[in-house]
């Protein structure tokens, strides 16, 4: 299996499925059942899905496949396993706004082979492969940025408490956004369009962060959860962990004291 070839034809397939279908008037929004993971799978899952597992299964890949919607596939037994999320940040595609990301990574029992995250509204590539990483096939690093100007960071709030932190941070943040497909906020700091991610709440699945995360890594930034710990990988699909992504460790060390602080005085 050629690894990067693959996701780019996966990456194709998904494109032109969601263009058929809304010339077609498909409602990709529809909802059609409960994924794997306990969410509502949409149209538009499914139909990535479907085609990105045919495609999977066309190649030599033995190993376990491991999705949103479907759960973990078993081919063979080898101990290479695909984690995949055929779409992150489905709302948004459904919804026509450009923002949505195809995410495959491939890992050797825990450790991280290969990953791809693809913005699939503008073909933006991050890719890990061989240690490297690369956005739209140029190596990228990650930036420092001067440490009282954090320039800005992607959220995820949920609840009441979530607003109030981005009230509590917002003088140590010049920018806040929540754009909505986390694998891409994780993504793009790798490049330096984002200084930080924060799921402080609702958690992310696996499948959110199996490629982005070690992608970030090994352009320099840090994860880990609002403690401080590593993050690992979780078969259990329904399982979550709450995230800070950095572009580099003197930003992360100084969101890390912001949320103690933050958690231990409201
Ligand atoms: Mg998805």
């Amino acid at each position: 299996m050629e690894f990067v070839n693959l996701c780019r034809t996966i990456s194709k397939e998904i494109t032109s499925i969601m263009t058929s279908s809304k010339q077609k008037g498909i409602n990709l929004g529809q909802e059609i059942g409960i994924g794997a993971d306990g969410e509502p799978t949409y149209k538009i899952d499914a139909l990535a899905e479907d085609i990105a597992i045919e495609l999977i299964e066309k190649t030599d890949f033995h190993g376990k496949i491991i999705t949103e919607e479907r759960g973990i596939i078993q081919i063979g037994t080898s101990e290479e396993t695909i984690w995949l999320d055929p779409i992150d940040g489905s709302r948004n595609a459904y919804r026509n706004i450009p923002y949505y990301a195809l995410s495959i990574a491939l890992y050797q029992k825990s450790s991280f082979k290969n990953g791809f995250v693809q913005n699939l509204a503008n073909g933006d590539e991050f890719l890990g492969y061989n240690g490297n990483v690369t956005l739209n096939r140029k190596p990228v690093k990650t930036i420092l940025r001067p440490l009282h100007k954090v320039g800005m960071i992607a959220i995820r709030p949920e609840t009441k408490r979530g607003f109030q932190f981005l009230h509590y941070i917002q003088e140590y943040i010049n920018f806040i956004r929540i754009m909505g497909a986390a694998a891409l906020d994780i993504a793009y700091i790798t490049s330096g369009a984002v200084d930080a991610f924060l799921d402080l709440e609702r958690g992310l699945k696996t499948v959110d962060y199996a490629a982005a995360q070690p992608l970030l890594e090994l352009a320099g930034g840090v994860v880990s959860d609002l403690q401080g710990q590593s993050i690992s990988l979780q078969e259990d699909l329904t399982a979550r962990v709450t995230m800070l992504a950095s572009s580099n460790p003197k930003i992360h060390s100084k969101l890390l004291d912001r949320l103690q602080d933050f958690i231990l005085t409201t």
